[in-house]
């Protein structure tokens, strides 16, 4: 089975030993909530699942579980999570086992698991250097080096989202200033829409804000700058800009053949790419360029749940090669 838990949203799916998916159920959820509401929820249509397709719990062979914060891999636990503080140390393997008692339970961050689907199932398939960036609610970075994830020594690699881009920048979630997630995420657009519709230099904004009672989404700056108003595409244009500028540091450091884009702000469209584009273009080394792509993940919503059970397969395998992994 594979879990993708993002800020706004759960993914649930049932699949084969061979990965293909049999059964499948999104919905909305908030990871503000407590862990055993939403992680119970998850089991809820877990089980739904199963009884769809005539299964008992115990004959579930593995779940991989993406959650939206820095995952210490090892353990499968959250730790100081900046969206949702209650989930630190909550022993989400433990919480699955009480009802899939036979399965192996593997916990990753979501960008983590999106790489890995882009690997099995996107344009990823046989790039073995590559980086996948999710622009959400949050910024992360999925690194497959060598054909492999690369977690580091304990599991935060990628965790680009709180790279400084301005020192005196706003109050970033985790505490520090100028986050590149609190300056070009979906909550930093939205805020600087709603500044451009107070101040009066967009009307199409003021006028968008009236109609929404007074909040504007990510979505609506997207629709906004869709119809040609200069102050959305601004604001678009500068949150890809310092995207790219950090993508760019990443690209010398890394040299990844592809980048990969996913997450709700990847409908942008291609405002947001060439902004992205010409930051990373400007600003890397030309021999890391000349054969580096940048696209936007084909694989939508696929990505993360398809990861899951990515995860969730390879662990089960490489268990049945070496039994003493299971402890
Ligand atoms: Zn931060």
């Amino acid at each position: 089975m594979g879990i993708d838990i993002g800020a706004t949203s759960l993914d649930i799916a049932l699949a084969d030993v061979t990965g293909l998916i049999l059964q499948r159920r999104s919905e909305p959820t908030d990871v503000h909530l407590r862990p055993e509401t939403v992680l119970g929820r998850c089991s809820e249509l877990l089980l739904e699942l199963t009884q769809a397709q005539a299964i008992h719990p115990p004959q579930i062979l593995g779940i991989g579980v993406g959650v939206p914060g820095p995952v210490d891999f090892a353990r499968g636990v959250l730790v100081a999570p900046p969206l949702m503080p209650e989930w630190e140390n909550f022993p989400i393997r433990d919480f699955f086992k009480k009802t899939f008692v036979s399965a192996f339970v593997v916990v990753d961050n979501d960008v983590n698991i999106m790489a890995l689907g882009e690997q099995r199932a996107g344009d990823g398939i046989g790039v073995d250097h590559f980086i996948f960036v999710k622009i959400g609610t949050g910024i992360g970075a999925g690194i497959v080096s060598n054909g492999k994830i690369h977690r580091g020594s304990d599991g935060s690699a990628g965790d680009i989202g709180h790279i400084c881009v301005d020192k005196n920048g706003p109050l970033c979630a985790c505490g520090n200033r100028g986050c590149l997630e609190a300056m070009a995420a979906g909550p930093a657009i939205a805020s600087r829409a709603m500044e451009a519709a107070r101040n009066g230099s967009s009307p199409n904004l003021s006028q968008m804000r009236k109609s929404k009672g007074g909040a504007i989404r990510p979505e609506e700056v997207n629709a906004a700058g869709r119809e040609g108003d200069q102050a959305a595409l601004d604001i678009i244009r500068d949150s890809g800009q310092m995207i790219g500028d950090v993508l760019a540091s990443l690209v010398n450091f890394f040299n990844p053949s592809h980048i990969f884009i996913g997450g709700g702000i990847a409908n942008f469209g291609n405002h947001l790419l060439v902004a992205i584009r010409k930051a990373v273009l400007n600003r890397s080394l030309p021999l890391a360029t000349t054969h580096l792509s940048i696209k936007f993940s084909r694989m939508g919503l696929n990505s993360g749940v398809v990861g899951a059970i990515s995860l969730a397969l390879e662990y089960l395998f490489a268990i049945e090669d070496n039994p003493h992994m299971l402890v």
